[in-house]
């Protein structure tokens, strides 16, 4: 069991130092604390020191110095986790990939780009615009390729495009022993050896420290639509998530608000929805036909279940407009309800499930008697983020915030889910890991101890 490094001996920073240049190690107050925590509620831990190298040597140098000298490293994207994913718990050394964020290459008649992992994802899209090409996976806060692949990240857009796990084709990664290896191809098609670069999609961090990509792009959309359908109910709004996916539609973004958070959303001015169980979908066509045809059949299956309204919109301005909107609904639940804090689920069920899922989070919710309490979720992959209110400082209400939670999980697992849609386990999904995966965490725990024998890599994560 590796043991807490809070310090690191004037040797061990010299070493540093030497290896990335001075200015690249932090000890100082900003950077540890900076380093201490992500956007969760889990208790922060201090890092002894924060490292920012510029090559895969450099991590390569570090990891193999950590692991000789058993020092627990923990890779930092852009910090936006939500599960403590990024907290260094037994200290030790951050290693912060922001100057590792270069767009290498784009192989423009393939649709692929090379990356270091550290470039952050918007970013990245702006360079790719240029060249009339987007990487699909959407999270709402601009995290790096390294994190969206650590966490196997998704978003809005996963109906059309998939999570981060659909888009990689190949991985540089350095192990807990330095070495570098590459897995995966740029073939599109591979049925060579084990899936390695599915193996670090979504390992947190705990197998290795990803520090170049080759991802899977698209070409620009032409034509967009937009559509805002209000529901009498909540069952007729998630029963037309199923009826538009089976129907043979193609939405790329499917969204569920419930009717609290179309109040909240009201607040901001930029739209005025109906204060009802409603869905908010994009679709992107080759021709202007094409549209008019999805939005005609998607009219048509929404009134079958009750829709009371289905405004629709066409172009650019109308798509930005209203993802600008839905992005922005926890900041301004946030800034509307002072005096209180939210615990964020993330939870995921086959879709023909999710009517019943959101059922019962919202009865789970009723429960607490707080303001704020809501659910939005990608619909379209089954996916419920219900926002779990409590006050800050009040252990009791902090307790009961955790049980609902618990509770939602649970049944999020009887429906034939899972914990964690895409915010991943961190440390705050780890009590659900045994009742998820069964026997199956003890192959997960054999390969991590295979790859990591010293369980340097993000120690107290996942297990
Ligand atoms: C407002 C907001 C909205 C969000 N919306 C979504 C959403 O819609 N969908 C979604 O999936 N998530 C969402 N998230 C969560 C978060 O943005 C994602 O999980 C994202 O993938 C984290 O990326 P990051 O660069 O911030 O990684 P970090 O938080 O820095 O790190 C994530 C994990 O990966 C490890 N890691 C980081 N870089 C590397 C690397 N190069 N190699 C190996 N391990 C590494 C870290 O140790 C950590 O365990 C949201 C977060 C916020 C704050």
């Amino acid at each position: 069991m590796l043991s807490p490094v809070e310090n690191l001996s004037d040797n061990h920073i010299q070493f540093l130092r030497q290896t990335l240049g001075a200015e690249f190690v932090s000890t100082n107050a900003s950077d540890r604390e900076y380093h201490s925590h992500d956007q969760s509620f889990h208790h922060p831990h201090l890092p002894a020191a924060v490292v920012f190298p510029d090559s895969a040597a450099q991590v390569s140098a570090v990891l193999k110095y950590a692991n000789e000298h058993l020092i627990p490293i923990t890779g930092w994207g852009a910090g936006t986790s939500l599960e403590g994913h990024t907290i260094p718990v037994l200290g030790g050394i951050v290693i912060d990939l922001m100057r590792m964020d270069k767009l290498l290459r784009v192989y423009d008649d393939d649709f692929q780009v090379d990356v270091q992992a550290g470039i952050k994802y918007k970013d990245m899209n702006l360079k790719l615009a240029q060249h009339g090409l987007f990487f699909g996976p959407d999270p709402g806060a601009n995290a790096t390729i390294g994190g969206m692949i650590a966490n196997n990240a998704s978003g809005t857009r996963t109906p059309g495009y998939g999570a981060t796990r659909d888009n990689v084709m190949r991985l540089e990664v350095v192990l807990a022993n330095g070495e570098i290896i590459q897995t995966g191809t740029r073939s599109v098609k591979t049925s060579s050896g084990y899936d390695l670069v599915h193996l670090f999609i979504g390992s947190e961090g705990t197998l290795g420290i990803i520090t170049q990509a080759t991802l899977k792009l698209y070409p620009l959309p032409e034509h967009f639509s937009v559509v805002i359908a209000s529901f009498e109910d909540i069952e007729g709004a998630t029963r037309s998530v199923s009826a538009i996916m089976g129907a043979g539609l193609h939405p790329i973004a499917l969204e569920f608000l419930d009717p609290y958070s179309a109040r909240v959303l009201n607040t901001t001015g930029e739209f005025r929805l109906h204060e009802k169980p409603t869905l908010l979908m994009e679709f992107h066509s080759a021709t202007s036909h094409a549209i008019e045809h999805e939005l005609a059949l998607a009219q048509e299956l929404c009134s079958d279940n009750g829709c009371i309204s289905f405004e629709a919109g066409v172009g650019r301005a109308e798509r930005d407009r209203l993802w600008k909107m839905r992005h922005s609904h926890y900041e301004v639940l946030v800034r509307t309800h002072p005096g209180i804090s939210f615990l964020v689920g993330d939870v995921a069920v086959p879709i023909s499930r999710y009517p019943e899922l959101v059922a019962a989070c919202e009865r789970e919710l009723l429960t607490l008697g707080l303001r704020g309490a809501s659910i939005v979720g990608h619909a379209g992959d089954g996916n419920a983020h219900p926002v779990v209110p409590y006050l800050p400082g009040d252990d009791a209400s902090h307790a009961r915030a955790e049980q609902v939670f618990a509770n939602m999980v649970h049944i999020a697992l009887e429906l034939g889910g899972t914990a964690t849609g895409e915010h991943g386990i961190g440390i705050g999904k780890i009590p659900f890991m045994a009742q998820e995966h069964g026997n199956s965490l003890a192959v997960m725990r054999a390969i991590k101890n295979t790859l990591d024998p010293n369980g340097i890599l993000n120690p107290g994560k996942m297990f």
